[in-house]
Parts: C-alpha cells; structure tokens; sequence
C-alpha cells in the first residue's frame, strides 16, 4: 500500500487504542479496571439532552455555518463574558467537532511547514502529531528540575527564529498539575514580546480543587482588544459538562484568525453536527450545577487515589490540583513505562497510560474519573502486582490470580 510521508510518521492515540483494549478484553468477559480514561463517568446535563431532542423532533437536521450556529456563538460569548471577563463578538468565535479539532485548525491556520511550536512536559499526546499533521515541528520543554512546570526561562531559551506558538494546558493533562499564575503571566508576557501566538488550552479549567479558582489568563495581557492579541483561548463542553460524544469545543480568538480557522474548517469537515451543537447551547445556558457535582466527585476521587497511591514504597506522587488524572513516578519499580503498563494490564487487567506517551519515562498516567471501587480496586491490584512484598495470591472475583513474576 502506498501511503503518504506524512500518514507514515503520524502515531496512533494511544488513549483511543487503550480504551479499544479495554472495551475488547471485557467483551471476553475480563474483569478490567480501567484507570487509563479520559472522560467523566456522568450524564450529559438534562439541559444539553432536551436541547438537543428538541432539534431532532423537527426532523430539519441541516448544515450548519462553517463557524457555529449564532445560538451557540451567542451562548459562547456569555461564557466567555461571564469566565473570562472578556467581551468577544460573534467574528472571534469558531465552533468546532471538540476543542482538538478547533487546535487543529487553529495550527493549519497558523503553521507554514517546519515552523515550530513549543509546549512543556508532560504534555497531552495529541499535540506533537497534531503539530506534525499541520507541517510543523513540535518542540517538548522539559522542567531541568525534574518537575512537571517549566519555567519561564525554560521555555523562553527554546524560542527561536522558526517559532510560532506556544501552548499551554492548565490544569495538565496528564500531571493534573495547575500551572502557577506566575508561569502563565510569564508565557503571556513573553509571546507578547517575541510576537508569538499562544494556545491556552482550557479545557479541564474549571475542575480545579483544594478551593483554588481558575486562572483566567487575560489578566496577564497588555494588549486589550481581541483582535490585536495573539491569545487564543480554546474550550469545550466535554471534560467540564461530561459531553465527549457531543464534540463541541471553540476557539476566541483575533477576528482574522478566526476567519482563516473557519475558512479551513469549511473546507475540511463543514461545520460541527447541528444536533450536537444545540446541545451545547442547553449545556452553557443551562442550569449549572452538574458542574460543581463533577467538580466535587472528582475532588473526592482524588483523595481517594492519593490515600491508596501513598501505601506504596518508592512511588512518587504529586498531588494533582485539577483534571481527573494523576502522574505517578513508578520509576523506583521499573524505568519502561510502557513495559510497566503492559505488565499491569496483562496481569492484573488494569488499564494505565504509559508515561511515555506524554514525554516523561517512569511515570504512568491514572484516572480518577471512574468509580471510587475501580480506583481502590485498581490501585491495590497495581500494588500487589509490584510489590514484592505483597502475598502469592489474589483473587479476581473468583478466580485465583498468582505472582509468577518478580
Ligand atoms: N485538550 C486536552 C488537554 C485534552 O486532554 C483533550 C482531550 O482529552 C482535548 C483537548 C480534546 O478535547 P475534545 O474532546 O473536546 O476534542
């Protein structure tokens, strides 16, 4: 078969390859934990479904503007009004088939090839092979100490003639971590000195814990008017209001921006499914308050997985301040992150992410959106997988597992 350069140098997701694992080992009947997702485990909010149903009972299910449908631009405008302090018009909003489709275009619209973006470590998969689809070099910034935040020197000393954007995600998927305001007023302040676009990638902003409020990070910017700014804001309705089938996310940005963005997207998908869009809309003028529950559920998950996580020896753990993941350094027990998560999954039928995958060996990525059993179910089967310590024997429902390794 002949396939394109580009095609050959793109890797799978190796989350959705995860969850097809999953899904096929408990169709065989395995009783699987699956602490490598990425999507809370509620309902879509009512208001999202009615919404929705509504538009579905006309039976009318047209295309839609390339850009959204006004309704939920309008309803995106509040918002953003309402979350960001910032007053967009319709022209600087795109709404796109989730917030990686609106980076995507956001990329196409702004790389010429082998220009670069810069991003730190850990960092969600998706972006270097999203930085690669759209022609550009994707450009990892490590923490020198080891951490999971850069500084802003860090990143500064990676910015070269050839880069274009940076991109920043906090709270992080996968670390959890919330970047500081100093770091986020920092790469604010630096693209705005060395002309760069920066992609703030809100999308688990507001499940934020320990009391903390989400960073807002136009407080940072000296440039007021949208459409002077290279700041772009991307969000989406599917961490915050449990909606990932939907596939609504959307961009603010500068209005000529916006306009290149759309013009890619006419041309590549039309604009997102019309049903899934009106669901948007019931999910951002609705009531609000699926989100402080899923907010309070993950908190309290989170605890929980940081008791469990604290009964090991040698495994290091930064308490996560948001998202519904957390990081793990099991270097301590094995270096081979991927080797570690496939000893785990063929053990003890535990799904995790290798660390790899988000540019940090020895780690591994857990989820905390599940249920409280599968996160101390998970966790205790992944300690009496790698501690040597632990008794011969354990039991999976009924059937007897024992240690043949270590
Ligand atoms: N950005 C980050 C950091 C993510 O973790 C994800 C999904 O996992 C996305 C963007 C994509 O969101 P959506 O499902 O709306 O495309």
């Amino acid at each position: 078969m002949s396939l394109s350069q580009l095609a050959r140098s793109i890797c799978e997701s190796p989350t959705l390859k995860l969850n097809e694992t999953a899904a096929l080992l408990r169709d065989r009947g395995e009783p699987v934990i699956h602490l490598g997702g990425g999507e809370p485990k509620s309902k879509a909010p009512i208001d999202a479904i009615v919404s929705c149903s509504a538009l579905l009972q006309t039976g009318d299910v047209k295309y839609t503007p390339a850009d959204g449908i006004p309704s939920l631009k309008k309803a995106i405008i509040r918002y953003t009004e309402e979350h960001y302090d910032r007053l967009a018009a319709p022209e600087n909003v795109i709404a796109s088939s989730g917030a990686k489709q609106s980076i995507m275009v956001m990329l196409h619209a702004i790389l010429d090839p082998k220009e670069e973006v810069i991003f730190p470590v850990p960092y969600w998969v998706s972006y270097p092979e999203m930085i690669k689809l759209a022609g550009g070099v994707p450009i990892p910034v490590a923490a020198r100490d080891g951490g999971f935040e850069p500084t802003v020197e860090e990143l500064a000393e990676a910015v070269g003639p050839y880069t274009k954007a940076i991109i920043l995600n906090s709270p992080n998927n996968p670390s959890g971590v919330v970047y500081s305001d100093e770091l986020i007023a920092g790469v604010v302040e630096l693209c705005e000195k060395r002309n760069l676009y920066l992609i703030m990638d809100d999308t688990y902003n507001r499940l934020i814990f320990d009391g903390r409020v989400p960073t807002n990070c136009y407080r940072f910017t000296q440039v007021r008017s949208l459409d002077s700014s290279k700041l772009v804001v991307i969000n989406c309705v599917s961490k915050m209001y449990a909606m990932t089938g939907f596939r609504i996310g959307w961009a603010i940005g500068g209005k000529e921006l916006i306009r290149a963005m759309t013009n890619i997207q006419s041309q590549e998908t039309s604009g997102p499914a019309a049903p899934s869009q009106w669901a948007a809309v019931g999910a951002l003028n609705g009531v609000q308050s699926s989100i402080e529950s899923l907010r309070l559920t993950l908190e309290n998950n989170r605890n929980v997985m940081m008791t469990r996580l604290a009964a090991f020896d040698g495994v290091r753990v930064v308490k996560p301040g948001g998202t519904f993941y957390c990081f793990p350094d099991f270097s301590a027990c094995e270096r081979d992150s991927q080797k570690l998560s496939r000893l785990l999954l063929d053990k003890v039928r535990v799904v995790t992410v290798p660390g790899r995958e988000f540019g940090m060996e020895g780690h591994l990525r857990l989820s905390f959106c599940g249920t409280v059993k599968d996160i101390t179910e998970g966790i205790d089967r992944i300690k009496w997988a790698l501690d040597p310590g632990a008794p011969n024997e354990l039991y999976l429902g009924d059937r007897k597992l024992v240690r043949d390794w270590r």
